[in-house]
């Protein structure tokens, strides 16, 4: 069985104080009322550290949004595997549409940043998803098979099992459209089940993937609901901890 998963992705969100608060806010409500699914907070790299100290590991891990194609060196700016591994974070996002769109991610570039993840112990939610005019030209399952062959199908099965996959339409991204929770189930279920042409059924069978995309409370019971949605990646609700909460929550209903 795959684990259940809500996963919280604040993107360029919060400074350190408004972090360390949300954080401390989610820390403190689940507590007080323990999650039924593993609860994930990728957060910008400057929370990293604090955030990962302050929140109890048992309800809450903490992951980065991203890290960099290389090991070391002269890289300004850039952020390596091993560096947010030793935060005491467990998770990394990568293949996020943002990340590709915006700064040019292409496979090549994320399978290094898998490896790398990997090697450095951490676990990977990899992102895939096709735009509204792949959609529309039904292309959805061919877009999300390449970027699965592209980026994490080199790994042994062994590798693979740190690997978890969202699966997010780039059309229902921050624009308060969702897939509905038939559409999501179908392409889950396709997922599944490339995955399992790869590397067998009972690691199928095991692989988390979740769905994001205007994912929220009021949605979130309905998609939980489908066989093959293994719980949510969240952006703009998992900035506020009643909103999270609430679809933490959904795998209680
Ligand atoms: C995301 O970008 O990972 C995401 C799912 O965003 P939102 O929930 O805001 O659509």
């Amino acid at each position: 069985m795959a684990k259940k998963i809500v996963a919280g992705n604040w993107k360029m969100n919060k400074n350190l104080q408004e972090g360390l608060e949300l954080a401390n806010g989610l820390n403190d409500a689940l507590a007080a009322d323990k999650p039924n699914c593993e609860v994930i907070i990728c957060t910008p790299f400057i929370h990293l550290a604090k955030v990962s100290e302050l929140v109890n590991h048992d309800n809450i891990k903490v992951g980065a949004e991203n890290c960099a194609d290389k090991v070391s060196g002269a890289f300004t700016g850039e952020v390596s595997a091993e560096m947010v591994k030793s935060t005491g974070c467990e998770y990394v996002i990568l293949g996020h549409s943002e990340r590709r769109e915006y700064y040019h991610e292409t496979p090549e570039i994320l399978k290094e940043k898998v490896d790398l993840a990997l090697a450095n112990g951490l676990k990977i939610l990899f992102c895939i998803g096709e735009s509204l005019a792949e959609r529309e030209a039904n292309k959805q399952n061919e877009v999300v098979k390449a970027e699965l062959e592209g980026s994490v199908f080199h790994l042994t099965a062994e590798q693979f099992a740190n690997v978890v996959i969202a699966y997010e339409p780039i059309w229902a991204i921050g624009t308060g459209k969702t897939a509905t929770a038939d559409q999501a189930e179908e392409i889950h279920a396709y997922i599944r089940s490339v995955v399992a042409e790869k590397y067998g059924k009972a690691v199928a069978d095991n692989t988390s993937i979740l769905y994001g995309g205007s994912c929220k409370a009021s949605n979130a019971p309905e998609l939980f609901a489908k066989p093959d949605i293994d719980g949510g990646l969240i952006g703009g609700a998992s900035l506020k901890v009643a909103d999270f909460k609430g679809i933490i929550d959904a795998w209680k209903k």
